[in-house]
């Protein structure tokens, strides 16, 4: 092999870190300075609210930007009722707290997930179950947490228990990776067959749809995060989205410490959490759900261009959204063909060069310390796509270069 051939890392089916730096370049032209990765945007009525909450004197954890701001969750996405709080990882403990997740319980959930996920498990003091991903969706695989719940999983009178463990499966949590739905129909009707509990984490998926209805719309628990690299932001924020009224109730009684209604007195009656938002974040966040549709436009249109750049580049697909399905595309995604998985640093790094804030993926939960000892099931295809993996930058403000 000649020095220039190393050099540029070609390889025999005509792989270059040269050819993806120039389809991206295709489409989002030659960034001035660095791309990142997911920047917001604030071009509404981000400035007016925050004054007018600012000067009401109502910046904090009562006011009526939260009340508005979890009406408009309500209408954007179908869900019965929205419940703000404080950030997305807060409304997955909520969350699964709701779901009846107790210490000792294991969650059956993806290895590949944002920590957030895995740590909400945690906080319940229950054990995590890794499931493995799929290739199509990034997100939880219907057939790979079959094939672990038949391998392990035995119903008896007290719930579903893992047979090997001897500890109760209280709930199963996918995740919509960057966007795209799970195979939902076929994860909730395993959920509903061993009679366990669902609980999505849509924090990256708002306004995605899965079969015409949006992602948390039907669900009876689904957390969804406002955080600032989020495709609508807070600063900081989540929610909890559910259709059943009680567990709505229980939801925002919960998140404000379980405190009675009452003109004066301070009266608990149970263990609750203070994880409202506070209505200054609302504000925001009201402000920024007015544009959710401008900027699902504008990123549906980077991730077609992304999809055009990539179609014929040896070596590499573009992640595009699962059947059935509409994604918000949060983050685009690139994956190298198993081959040339070894030079995915090399692709990062030539990427990161030309300006693309470009980025792996997370590492694997199991591989953390903190979760190393957690039972799982066959986790080939999520480690095929760690290393696979690279994150294209994905603002709503930038422009697909080829329209
Ligand atoms: C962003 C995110 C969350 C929530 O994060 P917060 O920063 O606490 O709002 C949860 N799960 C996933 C998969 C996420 O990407």
């Amino acid at each position: 092999m000649s020095e220039a051939m190393v050099d540029s890392h070609v390889t025999r089916s005509g792989f270059d870190r040269k050819t993806i730096v120039d389809a991206v370049q295709r489409a989002v032209g030659t960034p001035n300075g660095i791309l990142g990765l997911h920047e917001p945007v604030f071009a509404g009525n981000e400035i007016a609210y925050l004054e007018e909450c600012i000067k009401s004197t109502f910046v904090s954890s009562v006011g009526p930007f939260v009340d508005r701001f979890e009406r408009m969750l309500e209408g954007v996405t179908g869900a019965k009722r929205a419940v703000a709080v404080v950030n997305g990882t807060a409304a997955l403990h909520a969350c699964f707290v709701l779901a009846g997740v107790e210490p000792d319980d294991e969650v059956i959930s993806p290895a590949l997930t944002f920590i957030a996920t895995t740590n909400a498990i945690a906080y319940c003091g229950a054990i995590p179950h890794f499931v493995d991903s799929s290739l199509e969706t990034l997100g939880m695989d219907a057939r790979a947490l079959a094939a672990r719940l038949d391998a392990i999983a035995q119903k008896t009178a007290t719930g579903t228990i893992n047979r090997e463990t001897g500890r109760r499966i209280a709930a199963i949590a996918p995740m919509h990776t960057f966007g795209h739905p799970v195979e939902l129909d076929e994860i909730a009707a395993l959920a509903k067959d061993w009679n366990i509990a669902l609980v999505e984490d849509a924090a990256e998926s708002l306004g995605s749809t899965y079969k015409g209805h949006a992602v948390g719309s039907q669900a009876r628990l689904a957390a969804l995060s406002f955080n600032g690299n989020k495709i609508v932001t807070t600063g900081g924020g989540g929610a909890i989205l559910t259709n059943d009224e009680e567990l709505g109730r229980r939801a925002k009684h919960l998140t404000t410490t379980a405190k009675l209604p009452h003109k004066w007195a301070f009266v608990h009656d149970e263990i609750g959490f203070n994880y409202r938002l506070p209505n200054l974040n609302a504000a925001l966040g009201c402000a920024q759900l007015e544009q959710l549709d401008g900027f699902l436009a504008s990123k549906r249109k980077l991730a077609a261009a992304y999809q055009r750049a990539f179609a014929g580049v040896p070596g590499v697909r573009f992640s595009h959204e699962p059947k059935d399905t509409t994604s918000n595309y949060w983050l685009n995604a690139i994956l190298l063909d198993e081959e040339n998985a070894g030079s995915r640093d090399d692709v990062l790094a030539a990427l990161n060069d030309a300006g693309f804030g470009a980025r792996p993926a997370w590492t694997l939960m199991h591989k953390l310390p903190m979760f190393a000892q957690s039972p799982r099931g066959d986790l080939s295809t999520a480690e095929a796509i760690e290393h696979r993996l690279i994150n294209l930058p994905s603002s709503a403000s930038i422009r697909a270069h080829d329209e």
